[in-house]
């Protein structure tokens, strides 16, 4: 099986939604990729939790083979943790907290065995940190990138210093637009391609997904659901099903991204029927595919 390596946040989310309000949910972007990129490859975290963490949390995550054997335990140590709201367009979430507690302090210090993963996802946290990470690998195939504006507002110059050496950035259209400080999503686009990635996915959450290759757009709706509980870690984990299905392919031809972005928006749709991610723990390989194909349908017409 081909594997891909991911260093990102495990966290501990305080959430609120128009559906309700839950404490203490699981949460993080790498605890999200990992599950939408299991069901496609192997998957090997790096990360850091406190001892206030229950590790059977991400048994689920262990049940389709994720090695989580890159996640430190920090005696004493408290986890990071994230509070936000969504307002009625749940487009919209107003960050009511971030605490970075453990992430403060984390030295990445990947196994040995690890470091030539062919894949490597560099998801949402602190840029240096990711930077560390992909110094410490022999030569990826390719490399991936996520971050949020809480890391654009407060390290923009390290951050930019990461994105210069990744092949693909993820990044949600205010965050294209606030990185770029361009107001148009094309012009923004261009921008931050000419920062160093060549390809660029702008998610605009329940309005689909914007590729940008090497002169090549591609448009993915989001699958119109009429259950919406939960919208976090739909981002992550579009970008586990569109990054998990690339590295099953070994190969990432226009087609075969166009394929992707098909299905990371399925496995995204999943994420946000329940809160944290509860409806991932659950889904089966058979429904991401039965989604899949009602993907398609969607936006399939005849050739013109
Ligand atoms: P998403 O909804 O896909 O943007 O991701 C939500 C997840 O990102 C939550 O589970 C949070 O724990 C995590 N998160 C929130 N803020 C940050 C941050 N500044 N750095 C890393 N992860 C974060």
């Amino acid at each position: 099986m081909s594997q891909l390596l991911v260093v990102g946040t495990v966290a501990t989310d305080d959430i609120e939604t128009p559906y309700g309000k839950e404490a203490g949910v699981l949460g993080g972007s790498a605890t999200y990729f990992a599950a939408g990129a299991s069901f496609f490859t192997g998957v090997r975290v790096v990360g850091v939790v406190g001892d206030d963490f229950r590790l059977e949390r991400l048994d689920f995550l262990k049940d389709r083979g994720v090695d989580l054997a890159g996640i430190e335990v920090v005696p004493g140590g408290k986890t990071f943790r994230w509070a936000g709201r969504y307002h009625h367009d749940l487009n919209h979430r107003d960050t009511l907290g971030t605490w970075l507690n453990v992430l403060e302090t984390f030295q990445p210090d990947l196994p040995d065995a690890w470091k030539d993963t062919p894949y490597l996802f560099l998801a949402n946290i602190d840029p240096v940190l990711q930077r560390q990470v992909l110094e410490q690998m022999k030569r990826p195939k390719l490399v991936v990138m996520d971050t949020m504006n809480f890391w654009i507002e407060s390290v923009r110059k390290e951050l930019i210093e990461t994105i210069a050496r990744v092949d693909a950035l993820v990044l949600n259209d205010e965050e294209a637009r606030q990185l770029s400080g361009e107001p148009n999503l094309v012009r923004a686009a261009q921008k931050i391609q000419a920062l160093g990635p060549k390809t660029l996915i702008v998610k605009k959450g329940e309005h689909g997904a914007l590729l940008f290759g090497e002169g090549r757009q591609f448009f993915a709706p989001a699958y119109p659901l009429e259950d919406v509980r939960d919208p976090t870690g739909a981002g992550d984990t579009f970008a586990g099903g569109f990054y998990g299905y690339l590295a099953k392919q070994g190969k990432v031809d226009a087609e075969t991204m166009r394929r992707a972005v098909l299905y990371g928006s399925a496995l995204a749709s999943f994420c946000v029927e329940r809160f944290g991610p509860d409806r991932l723990r659950e889904l089966k390989m058979s429904e991401v595919d039965e989604r899949v194909k009602a993907f398609h349908d969607l936006v399939r017409v005849d050739p013109l």
